[in-house]
């Protein structure tokens, strides 16, 4: 739907019953810009400390909010999506809706956030972080997981700016424990990338599908600061080479030799500085680790382990987030 649609006011009279959440027992009418749903006061008070709130106060005699031939049913508008107000009362009604570690939509999930973060059903929006955390992780080991090829078909197709998505979804929600990778993630992406969406018409949808102009520029910053990090210690790499060869002083030189004109070669060719995750590759010493000898390529192996756990503890700082163990938990709610 496109922003002048959503815009259009629709008289509530003309708005379109929702077919699966309009129930002839239920007695309230819930009203969004484009829907109208009949639904039960009590099941989303017993979800929803704000619904309970909301839906105790007396609601205003106006001839606007009631609906013909159900004079008795009070009507309150919403200013919610449409799609993520549906997502939500359809989790009400069938909790197996959204299941954790299933898989679903980003449509959904994404809806699934922002509805339980509002209306504070904590237990949901736990359960939907959770569920994004299997792809945008908290930890080394399951970021190695989560990156490898095929490993979020479990939670939603992956699409185009899906990581500019995500971040931008903890933000408007305070998802931070998402915020690392989510923008680790984004600052990995092609750098025209990130900055044509910088200069994209602003709608809310294409809002959503974007980095907040902050995190835009972070993410700009920390791609150049990683690429240079990424230079230096690759070249660090080639000081470890030849103190453990085995056979002559020849032998061990030629260790560095070998290593040092593959990599001048892969830096001078085929090296993309815009889009590599050193967390997930080292690119550099994987052009010449199968050339050296065994002790050259182990201690190789150790020190680039070392590099990216060192480059993953300092995640969070690179975006001016609190350190990992400082970061809101998971169960922690947003105010809203
Ligand atoms: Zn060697």
């Amino acid at each position: 739907m496109n922003e002048t649609a959503r815009n259009t006011y629709i008289p509530l009279s003309c708005r379109k019953k929702h077919p699966k959440l309009w129930f002839d027992d239920g007695n309230i009418i819930l009203a969004t810009k484009l829907s109208l749903f009949r639904v039960h006061r009590s099941l989303l008070s017993a979800y929803s400390p704000v619904f309970a709130d909301m839906l105790s106060l007396p609601q205003p005699e106006v001839a606007e909010n009631t609906i013909d031939g159900l004079p008795d049913v009070h009507v309150v508008v919403f200013s919610d999506d449409d799609n993520e107000f549906t997502h939500f009362l359809r989790f009400c009604y069938n909790p197996r809706y959204h299941q954790g570690g299933m898989p679903t939509t980003f449509d959904i999930i994404s809806g699934l956030l922002r509805m339980s973060t509002k209306y504070q059903v904590d237990e949901l929006r736990d359960e939907v972080i959770s569920h994004l955390a299997l792809a945008y992780p908290s930890t080394f080991t399951k970021y190695a997981e989560a990156v490898k090829p095929n490993a979020q078909l479990t939670l939603f197709p992956p699409f185009d700016g899906q990581h500019f998505a995500v971040a931008r979804l903890a933000r408007e929600t305070e998802a931070t424990i998402l915020l690392p990778v989510a923008l680790w993630r984004s600052s990995c992406q092609l750098r025209q990338e990130i900055m044509a969406r910088e200069r994209s018409v602003s709608t809310r949808e294409i809002d959503r599908q974007r980095l907040t102009p902050a995190d835009e520029r972070t993410c700009l910053s920390v791609q150049l600061a990683c690429h240079a990090i990424y230079m230096w210690l690759s070249h660090e790499l080639l000081s470890i080479l030849g103190r453990t060869c085995p056979g002559s002083r020849a032998d061990n030189a030629k260790c560095t030799d070998i290593a040092l004109r593959a990599m001048a070669k892969h830096f001078s060719s085929s090296f993309d500085s815009q889009s590599v995750d050193v967390l997930q590759r080292w690119d550099s010493c994987d052009v010449w680790t199968d050339l050296v000898c065994d002790r050259c390529r182990w201690n190789a192996a150790f020190k680039v382990l070392r590099f990216k756990r060192s480059i993953w503890d300092g995640l969070p700082g690179r975006f001016g987030l609190r350190p990992w163990g400082g970061l809101v938990p998971e169960s922690t709610p947003a105010t809203t």
